[in-house]
């Protein structure tokens, strides 16, 4: 095990007290995938992670910071005593930024902050020791265990910021303190917290409240509400524009969408570059430029960086791209199903509209066939008052012209199915599980699937069920 921290070293960070010395390899929330030798950070959250922590240090764990002496354990354990757990945390992070040297940039924007902190990650490993955050831990925890997890020894760290409610993003960068800071776009997300997309993009604008001293601020240009963007990022330090507007450093020059890649052509600050993304999309030629441009002002080369991006693949739920046969012996009787189940706003289901119509469905090799370009979408969610509009908006999307048929779940794509031509409206279910018990009658083989809907609409369930055709 590689020594991350001690716990005096902890208990100094915390201005807690450590009962034992013990030497800790990783940082952990969940008994469940505790590894041997990891700090144990007894969270409250559904929840008290007291309750845990007798059987996280069964299981192994090299100590626990806790607020109290949990049920089970005595002064004899390897304890890290603080007042609060969480600020404990924080001030763990903290020390883990602060005696680091890596070079950091930290993410946000209302979509694509996993996808583009993974394009970093990939891009950044051939440069150096990378380390980035896991999944999506971008919140007042995810950001200081990414930081407290971060190796004394790395080159660089990828940290990804979120948020849910005003006022979150700007303490967080301040924590990170980035050296590049970026903000992937600004859309209608968590609307229901902000009064308008301005609201939205002040508070990503936040994330430069955070920027190290000559540090740079990227910025996707082309938005309604990029000034906003582009003022704050003047006053935090070096701007660096992206996107498709003529006047961005980092040009978007043309974009192709092909059955599974999207082949990029860009102008990054006079240098031509040409890059293939293994994965269909608009947003994926968007956000890897933005990623190129992150990394080019940490000094790396933009053109090997776009080489490196070509390696990456989307996150799981976020636009992947599988086979799926009906018979293991016959290629021909199969679908190609996008599991883009992960999240959804009006943005992204845009682009992944998009995306789907430029499928041309083919059979297992290679011929293209009649099949069908099918769309099963479930609820966008937190969009406030506007919810039914935006939902009955997708019927007037310039894609929908080539999509075949949309299969529909939940109360508010009620508002879709009503805007839908009837050539066009497929079946509409109360909820997934009522869709997953039809779902083979929903598709054929030789169709392109794309399955898109907000987390908590639970279209992940009618992959599922896809995957087991
Ligand atoms: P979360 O905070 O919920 O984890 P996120 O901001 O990390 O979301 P991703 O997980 O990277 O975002 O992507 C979620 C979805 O958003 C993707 O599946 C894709 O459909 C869409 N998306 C990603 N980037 C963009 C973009 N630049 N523009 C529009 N849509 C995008």
């Amino acid at each position: 095990m590689m020594t991350l921290w001690t716990t005096a070293e902890i208990a100094r960070a915390t201005r807690g007290r450590a009962t034992l010395d013990a030497q800790i390899g990783g940082i952990s929330i969940d008994t469940r995938t505790i590894a041997r030798g990891d700090l144990f950070v007894a969270l409250t959250a559904a929840r008290d992670g007291h309750d845990f922590v007798r059987q996280a240090l069964d299981k192994g764990a090299g100590a626990a910071l806790v607020s109290r002496i949990p049920e089970g354990c005595s002064e004899a354990d390897p304890l890290v005593l603080v007042a609060d757990v969480l600020e404990g945390l924080q001030d763990l992070g903290r020390a883990g930024r602060a005696r680091s040297g890596a070079k950091v940039i930290a993410v946000t924007g209302s979509v694509g902050k996993t996808s583009t902190k993974e394009m970093l990650r990939e891009v950044l490993k051939g440069q150096g020791k990378t380390h980035a955050a896991e999944a999506s831990f971008n919140n007042h925890w995810g950001v200081p265990i990414t930081l407290a997890r971060l190796p004394a020894d790395a080159d660089f760290a990828v940290i990804e910021i979120g948020m849910n409610h005003p006022g979150e993003i700007a303490p967080l960068a301040r924590m990170a303190r980035p050296h590049v800071a970026m903000i992937t776009t600004v859309a209608a997300a968590h609307l229901a917290a902000f009064d308008d997309l301005f609201g939205i993009a002040r508070e990503k604008a936040a994330i430069f409240e955070g920027l190290e001293p000559g540090g740079t601020c990227v910025v996707p240009l082309g938005l309604e509400v990029s000034d906003v963007l582009v003022q704050a990022a003047k006053a935090a330090g070096e701007v660096v524009t992206f996107g498709a507007d003529e006047a961005a450093d980092y040009r978007l020059v043309r974009v192709d969408i092909h059955g599974d890649t999207t082949v990029v052509q860009a102008d990054a600050r006079g240098q031509d570059l040409l890059f293939k993304v293994q994965s269909p999309g608009r947003h994926f030629a968007s956000n890897a430029l933005g990623a190129i441009a992150a990394c080019a002002a940490l000094g790396c080369e933009q053109a090997v960086a776009a080489i490196d991006l070509g390696h990456w693949v989307p996150p799981a739920g976020r636009g992947t791209r599988e086979r799926v046969l009906f018979d293991p012996i016959n290629p021909e009787q199969g679908i190609d199903l996008f599991d883009d189940a992960f999240n959804a706003n009006p943005t992204s289901m845009a682009v992944a509209l998009e995306m789907l119509a430029a499928q041309m469905p083919q059979d297992g090799v290679g011929r293209v066939k009649h099949g069908r370009r099918v769309a099963i979408l479930g609820e966008m969610l937190e969009l406030g008052p506007s919810e039914a509009e935006m939902h009955a908006g997708l019927a007037r999307l310039a894609p929908m012209a080539s999509i075949d048929v949309v299969h529909m779940v939940g109360p508010r794509m009620a508002a879709l199915r009503d805007a839908l031509p009837a050539a066009k409206r497929g079946e509409w279910y109360e909820t997934a599980q009522d869709m997953v018990s039809r779902v083979r009658h929903l598709v054929d083989a030789g169709d392109v699937i794309l399955v898109k809907g907000s987390k908590g609409s639970k279209v992940s369930l009618v992959v599922e069920a896809l995957r087991k055709l």
